[in-house]
């Protein structure tokens, strides 16, 4: 059984930057279909295993990847955001962006300008890739699709419409401006460290 993060701030404290009545809905609802999804698979899968009955894996298989993908990325995003207080990349991580992109505006651009250009509904993610030993930002389609293999998500945000359109309406840019300001960079911080064990 997988389970639902708890929300670490009230449902309003993201406000004005996004919504009380986005947030509600993206956890409450969106998010525990996700969670309910990948069990309920998990479930199908372990009576697959049973019966002997593999006719479906194929089908199961892929609703693993999607709603259990879908299942992590939203609990990383809503941890990865907190109220409207300033917090940076520390040290170690400014160290690392700095290396890998050049500066941190210039990787604030490229996250901005790829979140932005995200097709259809995926995710933009800031990723460590332990094979490469360098930090790198991915697009991703659906939840699953377009990853590098054993990178760790360290800063992700949701680019489907549920996540911003109530709010923003299509004005993906403003909402993307506006998610700067609800980074928690303490978390992002605390991911960046824990790579430094694999
Ligand atoms: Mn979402």
């Amino acid at each position: 059984m997988i389970k639902k993060i708890d929300l670490p701030y009230p449902m309003d404290s993201l406000e004005p930057y996004y919504s009380k009545e986005t947030l509600a809905i993206h956890y409450d609802t969106l998010y525990t279909g996700y969670v309910d999804n990948t069990n309920k698979t998990e479930e199908k899968l372990k009576q697959a295993r049973e019966s002997g009955n593999f006719d479906s894996i194929k089908c199961l298989e892929k609703d693993l990847s999607f709603f259990g993908s879908g299942a992590i990325l939203h609990g990383l995003f809503f941890e990865n955001m907190g109220p409207a207080i300033p917090t940076s990349p520390n040290v170690e991580l400014m160290q690392q962006i700095n290396k890998d992109f050049g500066s941190y505006d210039t990787f604030k651009t490229q996250f901005t300008k790829s979140s932005i250009a995200v097709e259809a509904s995926g995710w933009n993610l800031l990723v460590w890739v332990p094979e490469f030993q360098k930090l790198e930002i991915l697009q991703c389609e659906k939840h699953q699709n377009l990853t590098l293999w054993g990178c760790v998500p360290l800063l992700v945000l949701d680019m489907w419409e549920h996540s911003y359109f109530l709010q923003y309406k299509t004005k993906r840019p403003e909402y993307v401006e506006a998610f700067w300001n609800i980074v928690n960079w303490n978390v992002v911080n605390k991911r960046f460290e824990k790579t430094l064990e694999i």
